[in-house]
């Protein structure tokens, strides 16, 4: 792990102040795809550094957040979760019985979204869409497959 995350370039070009445990922080958070909650990065920094605490965990998630490099979702478990910002934009599907959370785009969705702001009298220029669901009978066995 030589080369700069993501992350940790942002907060470079931001200019935040990098100490040893942002950057690991900044690394686990770059490496997760599965956009963790706090605790989650915590148990994952803990075993790059087992020094870091949970405070320093959401006082690094904050101040990344703060600065626009973190997005926090609410995917209705009363929990917050965290991706990096993304540069294509991506809507939600979670699956309400694992917790998986699906990404997806879909072009109709975001014509139709810019089309009712319109309507409204007005230009959109940010949404967040959440799909909760439970998997179709037909579609848990091909669950953990590949892809
Ligand atoms: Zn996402």
């Amino acid at each position: 792990m030589s080369a700069l995350s993501r992350i940790e370039r942002l907060c470079q070009k931001k200019g935040l102040k990098m100490t040893e445990q942002r950057r690991v922080i900044a690394r686990v958070l770059s490496e997760s795809d599965d956009h963790p909650d706090v605790e989650a990065v915590y148990r994952r920094a803990t075993r790059v550094d087992p020094k870091i605490s949970i405070a320093t965990v959401y006082r690094t998630v904050r101040l990344f957040e703060e600065a626009s490099i973190l997005e926090r979702h609410d995917f209705g478990d009363g929990r917050a979760r965290y991706e990096e910002v993304a540069e294509d934009h991506h809507d939600h599907l979670i699956d309400i019985e694992s917790g998986e959370v699906i990404e997806f785009q879909n072009e109709d969705i975001e014509k139709l979204q810019e089309e009712v702001a319109r309507q409204l009298g007005f230009k959109l220029v940010d949404h967040r869409l959440e799909l909760y669901g439970v998997r179709l009978a037909d579609n848990k066995s091909r669950k953990g497959e590949g892809g």
